[in-house]
């Protein structure tokens, strides 16, 4: 932050620290070029930290015409399934099917005018020529396998919970990401690492524009800098307009839709999964998922018009539209509200969608130059995490064109973070953490999962100090030092909510909250005060936006 201060400028101004803000960053770093990140709150605490976890080609979007994005979705499925092995894997993914023609009339229409009315139940022989049609797209890297059609007993016999009534499923390969808030760290730390003129701050917002200028804030200490650059690139996602806004230039690009999502705790509807994820149409036509993830059952998503001036929450209302649509796949299964660890919501950065259905509106990016100005004033408008690399070198590329600077290196195909190197057999996996992690025991696994082989580095600083377990079970106070040292953490719910995955397994017991910031307080210099600050804030933040009541077990 202080060289970042006194110096006052830089070749490119990135503003938003969400996963295409920091993708860009990194290809920006990569190609030497000089570039200041800056993000209002913590990396990926937007849009990037409410997804369904899905790197997915989007067969749905097929529906909506959009050829292009799926082909290119698939490409970097593909791709991410090579270059960040350690949180993007392969996801089995089945679809029940209820009837055999339906949506057939609709669809082409659809393919025509991009534009609709009422979503329409999608029947197999749709969905069969979607899926055709996405092997195609799949078949250069070989990374998945290709997709299957069964009838009804066969569909049973492997998903014996699903709703009898159904007439096939269809099964199919996508990809999850486990931790998206570690990937988007990871996509930074390798951008820090590419130039030293490379630099990224979060809890600072963009404020104003002065000429060629941006003012700055840092919402931590409330003091306010400039910074001034030959380009600037807004990437603050749903609230684009917004930040153009306060940067003096009228934009009226965005028209963002919420989506919410739930945790659940629930074996027996993680059983009925039987490890895949359950993708279908529910009643109103709309696409939605249940899914297993970390021990959990992540359930959504819904598709609201919202405005981005507002906080986004999961309601009651898109709770029980949930439990609706878990009833609807399997009637046997009972949930409850006790059964909720999570919930979270976000808005999508989709374009300006006028008569457009919320679930039809174009999931494509595109990038917006407005040279007017004093400086370039590049915006992005869309762009899903799916496509975050490709989009990265998009935009680098209108910036170095703006620079009349050429690029250096592709990012397709280099490895990310712990993703490099990372052993993907029981037999590589094994000898990996026999030489990596010597002496980290039954630890070894999760700190695998949780770093890939940067996990090298955090056992070797681990093990050079006292350590002792915190209260989730999971973390210590050595790890959770070398995040505080090494992952830019300013604040407790950094850890809580995405450093780790606390928060999201529904572990952020009071108890937990007070032992992690106790051992946060001296690392970060935080008296009694500052403590007990954070730990309002983050229970605040925990209960208004999550639905979380903490107890001695967080239920919401
Ligand atoms: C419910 C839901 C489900 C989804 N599921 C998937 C999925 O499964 N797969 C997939 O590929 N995509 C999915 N997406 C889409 C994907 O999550 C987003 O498109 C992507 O995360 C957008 O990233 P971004 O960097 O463009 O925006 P964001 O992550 O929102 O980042 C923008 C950042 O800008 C910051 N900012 C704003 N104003 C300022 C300012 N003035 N100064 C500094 N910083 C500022 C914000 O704090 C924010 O962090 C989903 C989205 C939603 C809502």
């Amino acid at each position: 932050m202080r060289e970042v201060r006194e110096s006052g400028r830089t070749s490119v101004l990135v503003i938003g620290g969400g996963i295409n803000g920091i993708s860009t960053f990194r290809d920006l770093a990569l190609q030497g070029i000089d570039v200041v990140l800056v993000e209002r709150g913590d990396f990926a605490s937007g849009t990037s930290a409410a997804s369904s976890h899905m790197i997915h080609g989007g067969i749905r979007y097929l529906e909506n015409g959009e050829f292009r994005l799926v082909r290119e979705s698939v490409q970097e499925r593909n791709g991410l399934l090579r270059i960040a092995p350690h949180y993007v894997k392969p996801l089995e993914t089945t679809i029940p099917i209820y009837s055999t023609f339906s949506g057939i009339l609709a669809a082409p229409l659809r393919f025509l005018t991009h534009k609709s009315g009422k979503p329409q139940e999608r029947g197999a022989f749709l969905i069969k020529v979607g899926l055709m049609i996405y092997d195609t797209f799949s078949r250069d890297g070989g990374t998945v396998p290709r997709h299957r059609f069964l009838g009804k007993k066969r569909s049973l016999a492997e998903l014996p919970d699903l709703d009898p009534n159904i007439k096939y499923t269809a099964t199919y390969y996508d990809a999850s990401m486990h931790d998206p808030e570690r990937l988007a760290l990871d996509v930074l730390q390798d951008g820090r690492a590419a130039h030293a003129g490379a630099h990224a701050l979060n809890y600072v917002e963009a404020i104003a524009r002065d000429g060629d200028k941006v003012v700055l804030r840092d919402r931590e200490s409330g003091t306010e800098f400039t910074v001034a650059a030959d380009v600037v690139v807004n990437a603050s996602g749903p609230w684009t307009d917004l930040t153009n806004g306060a940067l003096g230039v009228d934009t009226r690009y965005m028209g963002g839709t919420k989506g919410s999502h739930i945790v659940l705790d629930h074996p027996e509807l993680l059983d009925a999964t039987r490890g895949r994820e359950i993708f279908f149409e529910h009643s109103d036509g709309r696409i939605v998922l249940i899914y297993p993830l970390k021990g959990r059952v992540l359930v959504g998503t819904t598709d609201i018009d919202a405005d981005p001036g507002e906080i986004a929450v999961c309601t009651e209302e898109e709770v029980d539209y949930f439990f609706d649509l878990i009833h609807h796949v399997f009637p046997q299964i009972d949930v409850s509200r006790e059964q909720i660890v999570f919930r979270f919501s976000g808005i999508r950065p989709l374009p300006r969608h006028e008569d457009t259905a919320p679930g039809f509106v174009s999931r494509d990016y595109r990038i917006e130059v407005d040279e007017k100005g004093d400086v370039p004033l590049v915006s992005l408008v869309g762009g899903k995490w799916t496509t975050f690399r490709a989009l990265g070198e998009s935009l680098a590329n209108v910036v170095l064109g703006l620079l009349d600077r050429t690029r250096r290196v592709s990012t397709a195909g280099a490895p990310i973070g712990g993703g490099r190197d990372f052993p993907r057999t029981t037999k590589a996996r094994r000898i990996w953490i026999e030489e990596n992690l010597t002496g980290a025991g039954e630890r070894a696994g999760r700190l695998l999962a949780r770093y890939g082989t940067r996990a090298a580095d955090v056992w070797a600083f681990i093990s050079q100090g006292e350590d002792a377990p915190l209260a989730d079970g999971d973390l210590s106070t050595r790890e959770l030092a070398w995040m505080v040292e090494n992952e830019m953490v300013a604040r407790l719910e950094d850890v809580v909510m995405r450093r780790t995955s606390i928060a999201f397994l529904g572990n952020a017991t009071s108890e937990v909250l007070d032992d992690v910031a106790e051992a946060m307080a001296p690392l970060l210099g935080w008296d009694r005060a500052r403590l007990d600050a954070e730990l309002d804030q983050t229970r605040r933040l925990l209960n208004e936006r999550h639905g979380l009541v903490l107890s001695s077990r967080t239920r919401g």
